[in-house]
């Protein structure tokens, strides 16, 4: 018996008069996450000349559709954004760094920094915690946080031995109830470490969110998806 492999699939093409359907033969699938990613991709959407049709914080729908009959934006949640486009659930999506960062697999095409969504991933301790001498060769530090795979990689690179904490929120709350001696996360204005008397002891890496595209789709639909990609490409902020 052989086990079926997991490939890339193109998304399925809409057919008119389906409910989640569009024209036949180019319905393309843009995944995004609510909340900033969406909140900062209307604008650049809108300077592509598409709208969306709903507004997605008062309606309940997970596919909406837009201005163009021939693009629907489908609502998921942030981690989840790689995994729909590497399998064709979506043809494009926008994703952050640190999702990207994190997401094994391949299929997925990365062209574009939407330079939206934009913050730090970084390390994080208690102010009365030596992080200096803790991370000096040799020694050994519990560090909670989402990003494991960044997180072991930082530390592997510095020689700092490292014991993970895998969690999935609150990361704040760790030094603070001696789960950990630090935290990788991310950070903006720095206000939510402040709240919770934690400082900032090292910036790992700049995040920013990132268009990605689906390799066989963007073979399949070439005639959508790179005007698109394009229309993207100059409505980036500067
Ligand atoms: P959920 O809140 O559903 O658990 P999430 O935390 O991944 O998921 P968001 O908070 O919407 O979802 O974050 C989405 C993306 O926005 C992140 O992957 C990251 O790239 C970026 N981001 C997260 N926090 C900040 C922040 N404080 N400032 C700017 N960008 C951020
Ligand atoms: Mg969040």
């Amino acid at each position: 018996m052989t086990t079926p492999k997991l490939t890339a699939f193109a998304a399925p093409q809409g057919g008119a008069g389906l409910p989640w359907g569009g024209p036949a033969g180019g319905l393309i699938t843009l995944a995004l996450s609510k909340g900033r990613i969406l909140d900062e991709c209307l604008p650049l959407l809108k300077a592509a000349g598409i709208e969306v049709q709903e507004d997605p914080d008062t309606s309940r729908k997970l596919i909406l559709a837009t201005s163009r009959p021939d693009v629907r934006v489908v609502l998921v949640r942030a981690s989840d954004v790689p995994t729909y486009v590497q399998y064709g659930g979506a043809d494009l999506g926008v994703a952050g760094k640190d999702v990207l960062l994190e997401h094994s697999g391949d299929g997925l095409y990365v062209p574009l920094d939407l330079k939206i969504a934009r913050c730090r991933m970084s390390v994080a301790t208690r102010a009365d915690f030596d992080y200096a001498s803790a991370v000096k060769q040799g020694s050994r530090i519990r560090v909670a946080t989402k990003y494991t795979g960044v997180a072991r990689q930082h530390f592997a690179d510095k020689g700092v031995h490292v014991d993970l904490i895998k969690l999935y929120g609150s990361m704040e709350l760790a030094p603070l109830t001696g789960l950990a001696d630090a935290i990788v996360d991310l950070v903006s204005s720095g206000s939510t470490l402040r709240a919770n008397h934690l400082v900032e002891v090292e910036t790992i890496m700049e995040i920013s969110s990132r268009l990605v595209v689906n390799q066989a789709a963007l073979k399949l639909k070439q005639g959508a998806i790179r005007p698109l990609i394009e229309a993207f490409e100059s409505a980036i902020p500067r």
